[in-house]
Parts: C-alpha cells; sequence; structure tokens
C-alpha cells in the first residue's frame, strides 16, 4: 500500500510508539497526584512542555495540552470572544479555514458577533488587502490557518501580525496544524497557535494550544483545573510525551525531508503539467498538491488510484464525505468543473522516492484511463 493521505493524519514514528507505550508502563500516574509517583509524572509532563515550545521558538508563549487542533481551536475562539464581547463583536475569518474554526467562529453569531470573511488571491492565500479593508475600531479577533490543508498554501503570518499591530485589541489566533513540523515559520506576532500530533508522526488525541496570555483565558467547560484551568481532564501523558518526541525528531529533520519532499513534489507537478484537462493548484508546502482532473470526479480518480494500492483524498477528509464544493478551492476562484475532479495527494516524511515515483505513473495510467470523460 501507497500512503500518500499524509494531510489526512500520519504514520506514527516508531519512537514516538514506543515513548507512549513506555510511558504508559513506568509513567502511569496521575500528573495531579501529589505523590512522588504523581510529581515524577508531572516532570515529564512539564518538560514535554518545555520542548514542544523550544522547538517551535515559542518565547513567551505557554503550552496547553489538549485533545487536538480541534479542541485548541474551539477552546481559542470561544474563550477569548468571551472575553472581547465587551470592546467589539467583529470576527475576521479568512475563507481558507478548517471546519474546526469556520464552524466554532460561525457559531459565535448566536452569541451576538458579527462574523466577516477575508478573501482570498488566486494563489490560494490570504488577500491581505482585503484584510486592511475590514479591519476597524469593532474588530477583536483574527483568524487565518499558517497553512492550508487543500493546497499546502503558505498564509503571511507574520504580514498579518504587523498588520494587527496598529489593532491592539484584536487577538490573532492561528491554526498551525498543517505548518508544525513541516516547516519554520515566525509566529512571534501571534496570540494563540493550534495544532495535533498526528499530523507530524505523533499520535491522534494529543495537540496543544499554545498561548501568550494564558493567564487571561477563561475556560469553557469546567472541571478539576489541569492545564492553566484551560482544558480540565486527566491529562494524557504518554501520548504527550510522544508528541514532544515526534515534533523533536520533524524539526530536526525538516531541512533534509524537505528538501526530498520538494523533489517529488516538483517532479509530480512538471509529470503531469501539459496532460489534457489537468490542473495543478498553486502550491505552499512542498507536502501537498492538489491536482484536479476536470470533467471528472474527484472521488472517481481517488477509487481508480485506490484500485491500484495507493492512498489519495478528494480535498480534505474532514470534508470528503459531504456533498458541498470545496471552499477553498472554490474561493481561488476555480471553475465547478475544476473543484469537482479535484484530489490532495500528501506526502509525509516516510515517503520513499519509489512510492512518489509510482504514484506519477499511476496518475498518467489512470489520466490515460479515464481520457473519455475528461473536458
Ligand atoms: N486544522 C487543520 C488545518 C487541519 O488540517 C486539521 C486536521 N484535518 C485540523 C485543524 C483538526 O485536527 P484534529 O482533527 O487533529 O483535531
Amino acid at each position: 500500500m501507497i500512503y500518500m493521505d499524509n494531510a489526512a493524519t500520519t504514520r506514527p514514528y516508531e519512537e514516538a510508539l514506543s515513548t507512549f507505550e513506555k510511558v504508559n508502563r513506568t509513567y502511569y500516574f496521575n500528573t495531579a497526584s501529589i505523590h512522588q509517583e504523581g510529581r515524577n509524572a508531572d516532570k515529564l509532563l512539564e518538560a514535554s512542555r518545555k520542548q514542544i515550545l523550544n522547538l517551535l521558538d515559542l518565547e513567551g508563549f505557554e503550552c496547553v495540552f489538549t485533545s487536538g487542533a480541534t479542541e485548541s481551536n474551539n477552546i481559542a475562539i470561544q474563550s477569548v470572544l468571551k472575553k472581547k464581547k465587551q470592546f467589539g463583536r467583529t470576527v475576521l475569518m479568512s475563507e481558507l479555514e478548517h471546519p474546526s474554526v469556520l464552524n466554532t467562529v460561525e457559531a459565535m453569531k448566536a452569541e451576538g458577533f458579527d462574523v466577516k470573511y477575508i478573501r482570498t488571491t488566486a494563489d490560494g492565500q490570504v488577500n491581505l488587502e482585503s484584510l486592511k479593508e475590514l479591519l476597524d475600531g469593532d474588530v477583536v479577533f483574527v483568524t487565518v490557518m499558517a497553512v492550508n490543508n487543500i493546497t499546502g498554501a503558505i498564509q503571511p503570518v507574520a504580514e498579518i501580525a504587523d498588520l494587527l499591530k496598529d489593532y491592539p485589541k484584536v487577538h490573532f489566533h492561528v491554526d498551525a496544524t498543517q505548518a508544525a513540523g513541516k516547516i519554520k515559520m515566525n509566529f512571534s506576532g501571534v496570540d494563540t497557535l493550534s495544532l495535533s500530533a498526528h499530523k507530524f508522526h505523533g499520535l491522534k488525541g494529543a495537540g496543544a494550544l499554545l498561548a501568550k496570555q494564558v493567564k487571561s483565558l477563561d475556560p469553557v467547560y469546567y472541571g478539576g483545573g489541569h492545564e492553566f484551568n484551560i482544558r480540565s481532564g486527566t491529562v494524557n501523558l504518554g501520548a504527550i510525551a510522544a508528541m514532544a518526541k515526534a515534533l523533536r525528531i520533524s524539526v530536526q529533520d525538516m531541512e533534509k525531508n524537505h528538501e526530498r519532499i520538494s523533489g517529488y513534489s516538483e517532479h509530480l507537478r512538471k509529470a503531469v503539467t501539459g496532460l489534457p484537462s489537468i490542473h495543478l493548484q498553486p502550491g505552499g508546502v512542498p507536502h501537498i498538491v492538489n491536482i484536479s482532473f476536470e470533467g471528472a470526479q474527484g472521488e472517481v480518480i481517488v477509487n481508480a488510484l485506490g484500485a491500484r494500492d495507493i492512498m489519495v483524498s478528494t480535498t480534505s477528509a474532514c470534508a470528503s464525505k459531504l456533498a458541498s464544493l470545496n471552499e477553498t478551492l472554490m474561493a481561488m476562484n476555480n471553475k465547478a468543473a475544476v473543484v469537482k475532479g479535484s484530489i490532495r495527494i500528501s506526502y509525509s516524511n516516510f515517503t520513499t522516492d519509489e512510492e512518489a515515483d509510482m504514484l506519477i505513473e499511476a496518475l498518467k495510467g489512470v489520466h490515460k484511463e479515464i481520457g473519455g470523460v475528461l473536458k
């Protein structure tokens, strides 16, 4: 089997799996217990926190462990907006956001917030001019992802943070789920960041909310006060230690993997350029390549590759079961037929040269096979 759906989730590193197992065997204690073993477990928790902050160069931030980016996004948005209500009611959000941001922000309309969308460039980036037009004294929250999960487009996070300096009451949230462990970005002007361990070869069920002023955040649900009183509940120490380990390996090997994966995506782009009815979306990180077969259904391409034992997805795993057209690709002004025929290929640190070559051959084969339906 050739796995090319790594933007949905990655295979855990062996080191992450063995850390998880070891911690659950020897440090299975509750980090909130005050006995010696509890304190030992808590030391490991604190060491994991420090390591993650160091690896991401997040000086001045705190690391709140969560179950993943969905929970981190929910906590950041709901908690901050609860506090900001008295200062303004407008939330600015890019059109590119993952459903865990989009649907949470949309739900805040019921709390009296007004949501405005920042337009997208044809390259799949947030349009800075559109952001400038929307910024006014009523804006209290801006949310833009770091790397788009459909096209891989890298968003101008540092430029946005710079613009927001003139708007001190605005909280800037960044969903960095597809960036962490893949590229180095400057997050110094950001207030909160989300990530999920399973996107960088850690385990599912662990993630983090990285926050500059964690003490000013109120809980959105209640419990024993774990994790700065923001995310109560006994912590998943094994998965957290495994996340720190996975991030360390990903960051250490980042340059080397980036170069190798860039080779795969460039090779793929060259190989399909010029084939009739094929459209390549502009990219960003080399890990994600979005290709459309105009006139075909994305599902048909996914299934044809599946028959060759290659796993890719249509748009994103979270939206691929929904019938609606992908919002990111629509926001980039693609024709509906291009959006319908799109598939997402996503490489990981485990992808081999041979697999990358086999994918290209398979794509050419599928293109020939379904030539009759293409426009
Ligand atoms: N944000 C982005 C950009 C993502 O790609 C994902 C995962 N599809 C998430 C948030 C949610 O992550 P999780 O499912 O681990 O909570």
